[in-house]
């Protein structure tokens, strides 16, 4: 069997010409009997879906790395997921401006500004000049913002919303530019890294925000703009993830009548994708899905709420090559401990879902969220 899988994979990589893009990484064949978890899903009722009601809140969710392979093996894996009970799908074209293959920080920062930008930039334009992201540009008219994430809030992704840097590494640099964003809630990894900052950044992160450790201290409820930092932000989070994108809903939603944006993130798709993990990578993609339920849920009861779910690229060249519906067992290929230059899935659900069923670059994706909330770029 292990032949037959090497022979189809250097037979798949002479026909995608991978050979050369995969220089410098190694290319294993992983493989893993997974994990009939039969975690739930949820279906909507679709009643307000792809139609032209009014846009008043809009939850992007970003898998980072979720590719189809891993979109496909966690539903098949689990028989069924909630992102892919939805009606609306489109493809996302991911290539930065300087690179054919992206990394977060070039492709955060389209999702986040609607402008291609250079490998490693986040929220700088490649003149390195710094661009508006959505909640720069949401919250004089009026929305509350909100980023979460499963990585630290200097993350590529995250920091895309808030941060304008062009270098992702500088990680005090991506914190420091915290208390001059608009941002009204943010939630990511972790205490720890808080506390390792330079004081006068803790300091003023905590003169413009609340900063709490527990999403139960009673600081939190009373706060009008809030940090939450959890202790870990790995597999040991519990429902880290799903119950803080409902807390982030709900306290986005009770600070603005306007409405709000809330861009979640799953980090760690990507980083387990990277180590060629499937069964992280599978635990991973379904924590995600939880959140994108939270989040459907939400957007079901609101009616004015559109989710859409994507990813910033693919990671691993993750191909599904076999499975059992009966037993929830997939096996993976992974042909790369890289990012990969293919285009990710997205699915939407809510008033205007449609408007993204087709292929589109990243930087679309802003522009249009953008356009639906009613901003002039
Ligand atoms: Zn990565």
């Amino acid at each position: 069997m292990k032949k037959y899988l090497l022979l189809s994979l250097a037979a798949l990589c002479a026909a995608l010409g991978l050979s050369a893009q995969t220089e410098n990484q190694e290319i294993t064949v992983a493989a893993a009997e997974s994990y009939a978890t039969q975690q739930s899903t949820y279906t909507p009722s679709f009643k307000v879906d792809g139609t032209n009601a009014k846009v008043r809140n809009v939850i992007l969710l970003i898998g980072d790395g979720m590719g189809h392979g891993a979109v496909n093996a966690a539903m098949y894996a689990n028989d069924g997921l909630t992102m892919t009970n939805l009606k609306t799908f489109g493809l996302v074209r991911t290539q930065s401006a300087d690179n054919f293959t992206t990394d977060s920080a070039a492709s955060g920062t389209a999702y986040a500004t609607g402008v291609k930008t250079n490998n490693g930039f986040v929220g700088m334009n490649t003149e390195r000049e710094r661009i508006a992201n959505i909640p720069e540009i949401l919250t004089p008219m009026g929305y509350a913002c909100g980023v979460l994430s499963t990585d630290d809030l200097n993350g590529a992704t995250p920091a895309s919303f808030f941060a304008h840097q062009a270098a992702r590494g500088d990680k005090e640099e991506i914190w420091a530019d915290l208390p001059a964003s608009p941002l009204v809630f943010a939630s990511a990894g972790k205490q720890s890294t808080f506390e390792e900052l330079p004081l006068a950044t803790q300091e003023a992160i905590r003169k413009t925000f609340t900063v709490v450790y527990d999403p139960k201290d009673p600081a939190a409820a009373a706060s009008s703009r809030l940090v939450y930092l959890p202790k870990s932000v790995h597999l040991d989070r519990g429902d880290y993830l799903p119950a803080t994108t409902e807390m982030a809903i709900n306290y986005l939603a009770q600070r603005s009548k306007k409405g709000f944006f809330l861009m979640v993130e799953g980090a760690r798709i990507d980083k387990h994708e990277h180590s060629n993990e499937l069964p992280e990578t599978l635990a991973e993609t379904l924590d995600f899905d939880k959140a994108i339920e939270a989040a459907v849920r939400f957007a079901e009861k609101d009616g004015h709420t559109l989710v859409i779910i994507s990813a910033d690229h693919e990671t691993g060249a993750t191909i599904l090559t076999g499975g059992d519906l009966e037993t929830g067992f997939v096996r993976t290929v992974f042909a790369s401990k890289g990012h990969s230059p293919m285009m990710v899935p997205l699915f939407a659900y809510g008033p205007h879902s449609r408007d993204f069923g087709c292929v589109q670059e990243n930087s679309d994706v802003a522009n249009k969220i953008l356009g639906l909330l009613g901003a002039k770029k």
